[in-house]
């Protein structure tokens, strides 16, 4: 009743934390509340979009994302083999505890109706699955404790998910464990299937598990002699093997029952078999009332994003774009491989703000595109780490979910703007390519806060710009940096200018933009600070690499424009604060 009760409930839970995430999708977005944006035509437009697809080519599409993306999980192979192997033993575990253990009366007994869970194949492969998912945890835990290939934090949300996680599969092989070795259950089992049998014969078939199925006897001790073990198998062969395979084909649970036995008595004893099975059964509905509001939601939510990013090309509908947005924020598994790929991750050494790493920013996105009222210093932080990014798109290539996180930060950013939240723009590359995007944001809206950020620092050397003159200690700081070290190795041959698509754009360039990223160079070892820092080539770099990729003395231009910048902003960041 309990039992039944308890597993109603988990899925009460369950339907309802679906159905808020869901609403949400349509609900809420990232970019800026718009009054086209509302939820019936959103709904409308999905459903419009998802008609199309079906009924088009891009089913096509459709079919070989889910074969190739969703279940190979090429993106990830693409990116990190290690990591791949981790997802595939956690999902391939979970997939056959899911169809065998979970669903096994439901699936199972249908295809094979002798169906036991002690039987094999299924015993084999319910370890097998339990084994595959500790395999890919601990290959987890050691990308991210010890190998430290991440740069993103571990969130609560993390450790939620691999406790729960690791607390099931434990649980569960400690009660398969406790099951070899519990004399009270192998007794309850002869009474059920063997009733009949006499006593001399039941004590043959006791001795015959305790010798070859781990069971320990409180009364029974090995060495048996030939005859008790040849009678307990032909007992075992007539009343049980029909639903019992031996024990070692469950490979992990007898492994950890074996250092066990020497206190197995005293645990069956406490009846702690009953006390597993519980602490099993509960953490398993635990889970499932949880999944929705935890991380483990992506195992919906990613392919999904990924299967509906492989068929909306461009932009899309608006309405479309907005619903997908929010479907983006919860596919996101925190695996950090747009951190890694990051062109400003290494900026967070200078600003200890998590909003930096695109994967921390997805969580603040979600605050923000909940409408959730966020502090002033939480708004500022948000948009540092928005703005500081370059638009470059290597978080969104590398995404294995197929999120398209570019267009993530660049709604975040326009629903900043409208908010009037002022931002020096033009000292990081967002004018660049909020100019590209131009045609897709209202005159005004574009124009605003443009003009708000152009007052307030344009050409301004006056002692209140992002650096004074005169910085003493900046070619100090400089010095002190292994990028800005290769700058002595400049001997002025133009090539970072000659490469630079940013000077291309101009017919003038030294006009438009000031110092040139050649000159930049010139000027630092002159200590020209007004100059460098008035010029506007710095603020409108697009941290492209392309000069420093081709400079024949390998000096590290776009780093050391990068710490000019960070230096800069740093400064004016704290006299907001
Ligand atoms: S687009 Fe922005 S967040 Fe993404 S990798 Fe480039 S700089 Fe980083
Ligand atoms: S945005 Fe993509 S790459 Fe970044 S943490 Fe999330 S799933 Fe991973
Ligand atoms: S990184 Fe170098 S080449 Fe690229 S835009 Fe900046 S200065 Fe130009």
């Amino acid at each position: 009743m309990f039992h039944k009760a308890a597993l109603l409930l988990a899925l009460a839970v369950f339907g309802a934390g679906i159905i808020i995430k869901v609403s949400a999708w349509f609900r809420y977005s990232v970019g800026p509340e718009k009054a086209d944006l509302r939820v019936s035509r959103r709904i409308a437009a999905a459903l419009k979009g998802i008609g199309g697809t079906f009924f088009s080519r891009k089913v096509l599409t459709l079919i070989r994302t889910f074969f190739l993306e969703v279940i190979f999980q090429s993106h990830v192979l693409k990116e990190d083999l290690l990591r791949w192997f981790a997802h595939m033993c956690i999902y391939g575990g979970f997939a056959m505890l899911f169809f065998l253990h979970v669903l096994d009366n439901e699936v199972v007994v249908h295809f094979y109706p002798e169906y036991a869970s002690t039987l094999n194949p299924f015993l084999f492969l319910r370890d097998a699955g339990g084994a595959l998912i500790v395999i890919g945890i601990a290959l987890a835990i050691y990308r991210r404790f010890i190998k430290q290939t991440h740069r993103p934090m571990t969130s609560r949300m993390d450790i939620a998910a691999m406790v729960m996680v690791g607390a099931i599969v434990l649980s569960g092989f400690l009660l398969e464990a406790t099951k070899i070795t519990s004399e009270s259950t192998f007794q309850r089992m002869a009474e059920e299937y063997a009733g009949q049998t006499d006593a001399p014969e039941l004590q043959a078939l006791e001795s015959y598990w305790v010798e070859n199925f781990g069971v320990v006897s409180s009364s029974l001790r090995g060495p048996f002699d030939k005859a008790t073990l040849a009678e307990g198998k032909t007992s075992h062969q007539i009343n049980c093997a029909q639903c019992h395979s031996s024990a070692q084909w469950g490979f992990v649970g007898y492994a950890v029952s074996i250092p066990m036995r020497p206190v197995a008595s005293a645990l069956d004893g406490a009846g702690i078999t009953f006390f597993l099975m519980w602490a099993h059964y509960l953490s398993s509905l635990f889970l499932l009332a949880y999944l929705p509001f935890s991380k483990m939601f992506h195992i919906f939510t990613t392919p999904l994003s990924l299967m509906v990013n492989s068929v909306m090309d461009g932009q899309g509908a608006p309405a479309n774009v907005a619903t997908r947005q929010m479907l983006e924020l919860d596919a996101c598994m925190h695996c950090g491989a747009c951190t890694l790929r990051c062109s400003v991750a290494v900026t967070f050494l200078e600003f200890p703000n998590a909003n930096i790493l695109p994967s921390e920013k997805i969580a603040s996105l979600k605050k923000l595109a909940a409408g959730k009222v966020l502090d002033p210093k939480e708004l500022r932080a948000i948009q540092q780490g928005i703005v500081l990014c370059t638009n470059c798109n290597r978080c969104g290539v590398a995404c294995p979910a197929g999120i398209k996180l570019r267009d993530l930060w660049f709604s975040a950013r326009e629903r900043l703007l409208q908010h009037s939240i002022e931002e020096y723009q033009l000292l990081s590359p967002l004018a660049y390519y909020r100019g590209l995007q131009r045609d897709n944001i209202q005159e005004n809206d574009y124009q605003k806060p443009l003009d708000l950020a152009l007052k307030k620092v344009a050409g301004d050397t006056s002692g209140k710009g992002p650096l004074r003159a005169g910085e003493k200690t900046m070619l100090g700081k400089l010095n002190t940096s292994i990028q800005a070290n290769s700058l002595s190795e400049c001997y002025r041959c133009v090539t970072c200018t000659n490469s630079c698509p940013v000077v291309h754009n101009f017919k003038h360039p030294g006009e438009v933009l000031g110092l040139l990223p050649h000159q930049i160079m010139y000027a630092i070892s002159l200590r020209y600070w007004e100059q460098v820092f008035s010029s506007k080539m710095l603020w409108d770099c697009l941290g492209c690499y392309q000069c420093q990729d081709n400079c024949p003395q390998r000096v590290s231009v776009t780093d050391i424009l990068y710490e000019l910048k960070n230096r800069a902003i740093s400064r004016r960041y704290d006299e907001l604060t």
